[in-house]
């Protein structure tokens, strides 16, 4: 199961394995450090799920600028990963940068109200179609107080999520359908929140089991992103399903929840622009303060109405005293307003579509049942013949090895692709040389990998 369909599984192993050796070898310093981090962080690694990725040795970073990693051995990247949306921008642009600098002469946090927080509350409202807006510092607590405010609206207590959907480090939606009903998904400890109980899970694209899913009346709200993006692959919404979805929604009286943390490379305004989407709430974070720890939630008229009696009262877990500070929210109004800009997006969208033919002529030229899926400048492959309807059908998941071998080979040359997944993401300050050499190395794997004569 750890092959994939066209690969030589011995060819797989044998490059698998010299890759790995390659990328140790090359990474003495990376190494010593990896050993010197074992004394005092959980395995070695500053988040636990670092040790979890393809290289044996961490990728170890002395530096990050443009969309280029440099690390302590020495060894420069062209950054495809981007922190998984977090540096979308680049790392260091010139926007931001600028922005924060002259910020931190004027102070990194108050617990007050400053101008730059108006700006951007008008902006988000102008870009995203909701109105009032509050601010996080994750992505997962924008989803936390999204659903805590739906609860409190609805008097309802579960939450609707599409199988294998992440949403942050939340527990109360990290479920999972299996023939034994909701599960926690794996890896999150089936002693902390009970998920049959707080959550119920449907497959995307699937409006008759939606419909029975909020036809009783105790879902509080659905949480989805509009397109989904964490199996590894871009998985569409089939025609009208949005339509269904926000007429089901209104019809069982449950709010819509759409989160745009992965879903931002789409449009200067996400999916819910793109696709015309009117959703009850909007969250996001990672992209939305150049890489400073940020998020956001936006809600409606009527939930900001009906939910007045609640906020209105105590902090009822809802905030944070590090959200909104003017570190942060100077970087979002400098994203807003400087970086996410048409041009932006056509460069990225440019460098996408030509990272998209690159790997399809590749999938083409070997006749592998894999395809390539893109959402404007996001770009990933799945090794299935068409893109999924759900989530569902890429598990049990297939080409796991392939996925770390493909990995480290571009890794070893110097290409990153994001390390959980294998998606590609370009931004403002990728060179379309980058976009040439992945490519080339693609080409150059697969070859190496491919059935021979298949
Ligand atoms: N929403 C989605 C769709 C995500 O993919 C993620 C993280 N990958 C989050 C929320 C949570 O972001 P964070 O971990 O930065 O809180």
């Amino acid at each position: 199961p750890s092959a994939a369909p066209g690969i030589d599984a011995d060819r797989l192993s044998t490059l698998l394995n010299a890759e790995r050796m390659r990328w140790i070898e090359a990474r003495p310093r990376s190494a010593a450090l990896r050993e010197r981090a074992r004394r005092s962080q959980l395995h070695g690694t500053p988040l636990h799920w670092i040790g979890q990725f393809p290289p044996p040795v961490p990728l170890t970073v002395e530096r990050a600028a443009g969309a280029r990693l440099y690390d302590v051995d020495g060894h420069e990247y062209a950054d495809f990963g981007l922190a998984a949306t977090a540096a979308l921008w680049g790392h260091d642009h010139p926007a931001v940068v600028a922005a924060l600098r002259d910020q931190l002469d004027r102070g990194a946090v108050t617990l007050w109200s400053h101008e730059d927080h108006v700006a951007v509350t008008e902006e988000l409202g102008r870009r995203f179609g909701l109105p009032f807006w509050q601010f996080t510092v994750s992505a997962t607590d924008a989803n936390r107080f999204a659903l805590l405010l739906a609860r409190a609206v609805t008097g309802r207590r579960r939450i609707l999520v599409f199988n294998r959907a992440y949403h942050g480090s939340l527990e109360q939606t990290a479920a999972v359908l299996t023939s034994d009903g909701t599960v926690p998904a794996p890896g999150v400890e089936p002693n902390g929140v009970d998920v049959r109980e707080s959550a119920k899970v449907v497959e995307f694209n699937d409006l008759d089991a939606l419909e029975r899913a909020l036809v009783p009346g105790d879902v509080a709200a659905v949480l989805a992103e509009p397109v989904m993006t964490n199996g590894g692959a871009v998985i569409r919404p089939e025609p009208g399903f949005h339509a269904a979805l926000r007429e089901l929604t209104r019809r069982t009286g449950t709010l819509l929840v759409i989160d745009e943390t992965q879903t931002i490379p789409a449009g200067p305004g996400g999916c819910t622009r793109e696709l015309g989407l009117e959703p009850d709430l909007i969250t996001m974070g990672k992209w939305v303060a150049g890489g400073v720890p940020a998020g956001l939630y936006g809600m409606s008229d009527e939930v900001a109405a009906a939910a007045a009696r609640y906020t209105e009262a105590g902090d009822g877990g809802l905030g944070s005293t590090v959200a909104g500070g003017p570190l942060a929210v100077r970087a979002m109004r400098a994203v807003l307003t400087e970086v996410m800009t048409d041009e932006t997006y056509a460069h990225m969208n440019r460098l996408a579509e030509r990272y998209e033919r690159d790997v399809a002529a590749v999938i083409d030229r070997h006749r592998l049942p894999w395809h390539v899926g893109r959402l404007g400048g996001r770009v990933s492959y799945a090794f299935t013949p068409v893109p999924p309807r759900n989530a569902g059908e890429l598990y049990p998941r297939v080409g796991s090895s392939l996925r770390d071998a493909l990995w480290l080979y571009l890794a070893n040359r110097g290409v990153v692709l994001n390390a959980m997944s294998g998606a590609a993401l370009m931004s403002p300050m990728t060179d379309e040389a980058d976009v040439e050499l992945h490519g080339a190395l693609f080409a150059e794997a697969i070859a190496a990998l491919a059935v021979p004569g298949g």
